[in-house]
């Protein structure tokens, strides 16, 4: 069989970092023979492992190509380019998946245990009376229960919190409260003392939260946001904020990144911005998810992590 081509799209910068990394993973599942390239005639290419920061917008004169195998894991910038006529995969691995877990975990603990308070009261107060609920009595929702939902929602449902998530289709999973659809939007905001969004960015996503949504949510509530910045209303949010309906949020994405300098989201006392590093892709995981998608095209098999281009993720 013909050494497969493998086109790397993505920034000139990443090569030094995917090169060995990828070599590595190919190597592991037996495709050590593969020719992984920076530059090649398109019609002879048969994988493109892609960034959409790389620049390559049309996939039309890779005529052999097999799959664009995405390195991110959001496919909003690519779900609607009609040039890729040929399966599109996006990034599911295990570095992006403990990476979330690990940033929703952390920042919800930090607003369940009112880390902020203790931060700011080093003043010689002995505030006695401030005692954090345990977890179970603390309820956390999360919008979204794909990959990174449904794991951030079970690290934390393994701390005790009390876990509901919502997502487009009827989901179970243990130990949380499952709810889906626009019914189960309220339901699950209603029980939500602290949100969490972590839904992909599409046509039915798009503002989410926003004036009547943040209104459903309890007095007081905390938002995370690690899914996209275009899920929330940025103007309803911060008056939410002003008027004390949402008492913090914590952003890691915007619908414009990097967030301007003079956004007021950077001066507000009670938001706290993450210039989105939720969860980066890193080059030694997402290589063994590109070869094991690349064995399986060479072998014949289904494509792992196929993006719905109906639906948008
Ligand atoms: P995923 O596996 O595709 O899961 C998406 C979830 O959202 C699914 O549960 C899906 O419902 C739900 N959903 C989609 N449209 C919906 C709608 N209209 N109503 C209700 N639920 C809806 O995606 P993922 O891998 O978990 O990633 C989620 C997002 O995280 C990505 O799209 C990306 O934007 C973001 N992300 C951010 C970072 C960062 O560093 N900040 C890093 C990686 C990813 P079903 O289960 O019914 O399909």
């Amino acid at each position: 069989m013909p050494a497969p081509v493998i086109l790397f799209a993505a920034k000139s910068e990443k090569w030094a970092e995917y090169e060995p990394a990828l070599r590595k993973a190919l190597g592991k599942v037996g495709l050590d023979h593969a020719v992984l390239v920076t530059e090649a005639e398109p019609a002879e290419v048969d994988y493109i492992i892609y960034a959409p920061n790389s620049g390559l917008q049309d996939f039309s004169p890779f005529t052999r190509a097999k799959a664009v195998l995405s390195l991110w894991a959001g496919v909003e910038d690519i779900v609607g380019n009609e040039t890729i006529t040929m399966p599109l995969a996006r990034m599911v691995d295990y570095g992006l998946t403990q990476g979330m877990l690990e940033f929703v975990t952390g920042h919800v603990l930090r607003y369940h245990l009112m880390m902020d308070d203790f931060i700011a009261g080093q003043d010689g107060l002995w505030r006695a009376d401030l005692v954090p609920p345990l977890a179970r009595d603390r309820k956390v929702t999360v919008l979204g229960l794909g990959v990174l939902g449904a794991a951030s929602a079970q690290s934390l449902a393994r701390i005790g919190f009390d876990v509901a998530g919502w997502s487009r289709s009827a989901k179970s999973l243990e130990g949380i409260t499952c709810y889906h659809g626009e019914d189960g939007l309220l339901e699950a905001l209603r029980h939500a003392e602290i949100l969490v969004t972590l839904l992909p960015d599409t046509a039915a996503t798009r503002g989410v939260i926003n004036q009547t949504t943040l209104a459903a949510l309890p007095k007081g509530a905390k938002i995370i946001n690690p899914g996209r910045g275009s899920l929330i209303e940025d103007t309803a949010l911060l008056a939410a904020l002003d008027q004390g309906h949402i008492a913090a949020a914590t952003l890691d994405v915007f619908t414009v990144e990097p967030l301007p300098s003079t956004h007021p989201y950077w001066a507000h006392p009670n938001v706290t911005v993450t210039p989105h590093i939720a969860s980066a892709t890193r080059a030694e995981t997402a290589s063994e998810t590109i070869a094991e998608n690349i064995r399986r095209g060479e072998a014949g098999l289904p494509f792992l992590h196929l993006v719905d281009r109906q639906a948008g993720y």
